[in-house]
């Protein structure tokens, strides 16, 4: 059943974090499942406007399809790849099969008006600048325009590396490429942030989406934020939406993006419901 496929699935990634040796055996995995592309699947999140109900764009989520262990969570991979610098393998790998994958549903006639894509950065990709030498040729070379990217990274991820951050993501800025900041509020929030990064698009976490339709100071939070990013020119994403009543309360507050279960769940390209994505009743 669901319920007992959930709960093997939750208690399957509390063994794993513990076990140190397997770890190891994970490691040499991921390795090895960057070499073939059928265990490394890109899901596809739709972000929404929240006026219209149009498909603005798309996120890209890593899910591993492991031969012998099934699924497994990025939440439990992701701080081994980083750990290890596999990461850059795999966000280069992630980066290039969604643009493809793009390219493809504007071939075919998927797509009409022009979306973007959003994808995950580790910050590893600030200490080892070659994400600058093939992510241009890249995107021309399947005729996306940069500003078709939306860059994702956490405010952790520039605490880390705040200098080299900054030069990586400047050279990302004069190319085209639009940069995000995920997980907005959860962490330092130093406003000097937006600024000295140049940012294009606040993602609102989670965390203050859930409460949004009854807790007052998460009313307060999302309302100050968005009048934040009006003031700079920010464009707003709300994530983790998952009702109705959310959806009534995000738009009433103005925010002009949404992404979450109620819209659609992070799904494979081949699984994507397009009639659903494009509003068409069936
Ligand atoms: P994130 O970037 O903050 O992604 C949002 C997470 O929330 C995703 O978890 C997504 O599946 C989930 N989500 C989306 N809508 C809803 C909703 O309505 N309700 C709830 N409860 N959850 C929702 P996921 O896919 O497990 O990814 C976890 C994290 O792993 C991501 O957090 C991101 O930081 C990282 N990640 C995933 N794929 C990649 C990747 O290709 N590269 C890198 N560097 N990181 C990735
Ligand atoms: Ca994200
Ligand atoms: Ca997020
Ligand atoms: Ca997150």
């Amino acid at each position: 059943s669901k319920q007992r496929g959930r709960h093997g699935y939750t208690l399957f990634n509390q063994e794993l974090r513990r076990d140190q040796a397997d770890q190891l055996a994970l490691e040499a995995e991921l390795r090895h499942a960057l070499t073939n592309d059928y265990e490394l699947v890109p899901y596809y999140q739709a972000i929404v406007d929240s006026q219209t109900g149009r498909l603005a764009g798309f996120e890209t989520l890593v899910r591993w399809h492991h031969p012998q262990r099934g699924m497994i969570s990025p939440s439990v991979f992701m701080p081994m790849a980083e750990e290890s610098g596999l990461i850059l393998k795999l966000d280069r790998y992630m980066i290039e099969r969604a643009c493809a994958q793009l390219a493809a549903w504007y071939a075919e006639g998927q797509l009409s008006n022009e979306v973007c894509l959003h994808i995950n950065l580790s910050s590893t990709h600030f200490h080892d600048r070659s994400l600058l030498d093939w992510l241009l040729p890249m995107l021309g070379q399947y005729g996306l325009p940069a500003g078709t990217l939306h860059l994702e990274v956490t405010e952790s991820a520039l605490i880390d590396v705040p200098e080299l951050a900054i030069s990586v993501m400047k050279q990302l800025k004069e190319q085209g490429v639009c940069l995000a900041l995920d997980d907005f509020g959860t962490g330092y929030s130093a406003l000097s942030y937006l600024h000295r990064y140049q940012f294009d698009v606040l993602k609102i976490d989670q965390a203050f989406v859930r409460e949004v339709h009854c807790q007052e100071e998460s009313v307060a939070i999302v309302r100050a934020i968005l009048a934040l990013a009006a003031a700079l020119g920010l464009e707003v994403v709300a994530e983790g939406v998952e009702t109705e009543v959310q959806v009534r309360a995000l738009r009433e507050l103005g925010c002009t993006r949404l992404q979450g279960y109620f819209f659609a769940r992070p799904a494979p390209a081949e699984m994507l419901d397009w009639d659903r994505l494009h509003g068409r009743d069936r």
